[in-house]
């Protein structure tokens, strides 16, 4: 076991069987997979452990930070060849990344064939998704020679419907059908086909649901995910220097963070190995010793602090009514958010009063219609004031280690007391999971660092 890895799998696997080996499914980002360099990486990483046995690459991403990202330049080549212009300066730089790749690797390999398959279905125009499908099928191919593990193309196991959402449950069982004789395999991320067999792909940053189906439908111990940083950091990177990591997260306190912009991971490929409780590692192909940050479904593990992360977010706006004996209206609230749903608004956070009840939006979606919801407040609740304030932040102070503690809110309001910040809004859920704290724009970089130091640099 790797040193300080707070590793529940390995713990189950003893467990079990010492014998057995675990399964765990493996998908390396782009980065992670961007030249020949970074390819022997990933080898030396699947060799290391015999139980890494399927593997989800995704398309070559940023060589340096200059650099473009292969499905980026799919989606431009694509592009011109649908407006007509010739896309051939663009396909052969993409050829040409991927046969850099093919030389540092020593590899016997031609994708001729394949370029010229690709040409040929632009020039028929068979879909934009089909053109970004193809930096993970090349890259794929490209790993399942260098490994010598089979190729199972995406288009065969994940399944879209005609008008390209997402099937799960025919996915989960297309996977188990065909995952079931294999040992090892390497299948693209990003893509599935439709039922006519074109392509379809899910979102940008896709291949972490393709890593965590695969994961679910074999049962998987562990869904590893590779990229290029050693896990979640309890806060922004950009905003307090060297984070601390976060060794060991619940799928709910994720949510809560990704959900106020920490993203590490597609949100939606928490879903499929939740539902069977697989855990998933973020591990760093560049610092493969580092532990990572572990996403588990619950843990009785104590937190290292009680707080297990902050974010946040800027560019809200708060929508502040005022109605003298508001408490005894009957339907006041509903009457009020039916504005918001009619404009189709959705509302953050409602911290109410007596009086006065606050709606907190997104400031860009509300301004397009500001003046609609302000009338129609006026028409169905007759409220004394409307009174709006813009350029709030919102920040989420998210932690299961906060239940058992008393006094966490405090020590935010006192730190940011200490620093002069005012507080807009609270706002506490019933799990006390989160504390959602509102101040000014200008205030959220400071806020953010006094709520960091008094949560970890003094809880060391
Ligand atoms: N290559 C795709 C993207 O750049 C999907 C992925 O990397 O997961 O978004």
């Amino acid at each position: 076991m790797e040193a300080g890895l707070p590793n529940l799998p390995e713990w189950r696997n003893e467990c079990a069987n010492k014998e057995e080996i675990m399964k765990k499914v493996v998908k390396f980002g782009g980065s992670s997979l961007a030249s020949a360099r970074q390819f022997k990486k990933v080898k030396a990483i699947i060799l290391a452990d015999k139980s890494r046995s399927f593997v989800i690459p995704s398309a070559p991403g940023k060589r340096d930070k200059k650099d473009v990202k292969v499905t980026d330049l799919l989606y431009q080549c694509y592009d011109a060849a649908c407006a007509g212009q010739s896309c051939k300066k663009i396909l052969d730089q993409i050829k040409k990344r991927f046969m850099d790749i093919i030389d540092g690797l020593d590899l016997n390999l031609n994708l001729d064939f394949e370029f010229d398959k690709i040409q040929e279905n632009f020039n028929r125009r068979l879909g934009r998704d089909y053109a970004a499908s193809r930096g993970e099928y090349l890259n794929s191919l490209i790993m399942s020679h260098y490994l010598g593990f089979p190729f199972v193309d995406a288009a065969d196991v994940i399944c879209f419907d005609e008008k390209g959402n997402f099937l799960v449950d025919k996915t989960n069982h297309e996977l188990k059908e065909h995952l079931a004789g294999y040992k090892q395999a390497v299948i693209p991320g990003f893509y599935g086909s439709r039922p006519d067999g074109t392509i379809a792909t899910f979102s940008r940053g896709g291949s972490d649901i393709t890593g965590s189906l695969v994961a679910r439908a074999l049962l998987a111990d562990l869904y590893e995910n590779w990229t290029d940083v050693s896990g979640f950091l309890v806060a922004d990177p950009q905003i307090i220097d060297n984070p601390v990591p976060i060794e060991t997260i619940t799928y709910r306190e994720l949510r809560e963070l990704a959900y106020m912009g920490a993203s590490v991971l597609h949100e939606d490929a928490i879903f499929p190995v939740r539902a069977e409780g697989i855990p998933i590692n973020i591990r760093n192909t560049n610092r493969p010793d580092d532990p990572g940050t572990m996403i588990v479904e619950n843990t009785s593990r104590k937190p290292r602090y009680t707080i297990t992360g902050i974010a946040g977010k800027k560019g809200f706006c708060a929508v502040n009514i005022d109605k003298t004996m508001m408490n005894t209206e009957i339907g006041f609230g509903r009457k009020v958010l039916e504005v918001f749903e009619n404009c189709r608004i959705p509302f953050e956070h409602m911290p109410s009063g007596i009086d006065t009840m606050s709606v907190l939006v997104h400031q860009d979606e509300f301004q397009e219609t500001e003046q609609t919801v302000i009338s129609g407040i006026h028409r169905a609740v007759h409220p004394d004031s409307i009174d709006l304030e813009s350029d709030l932040a919102l920040i989420a102070v998210v932690g299961r280690g906060m239940k058992a503690v008393r006094g966490t809110a405090a020590r935010i309001f006192a730190a940011l007391s200490h620093v002069n910040i005012n507080i807009k809004m609270i706002d506490q859920g019933s799990s006390e999971l989160n504390i959602i704290i509102g101040v000014r724009n200008d205030d959220f970089e400071n806020a953010i660092h006094a709520i960091y130091n008094i949560f970890v640099n003094t809880e060391l």
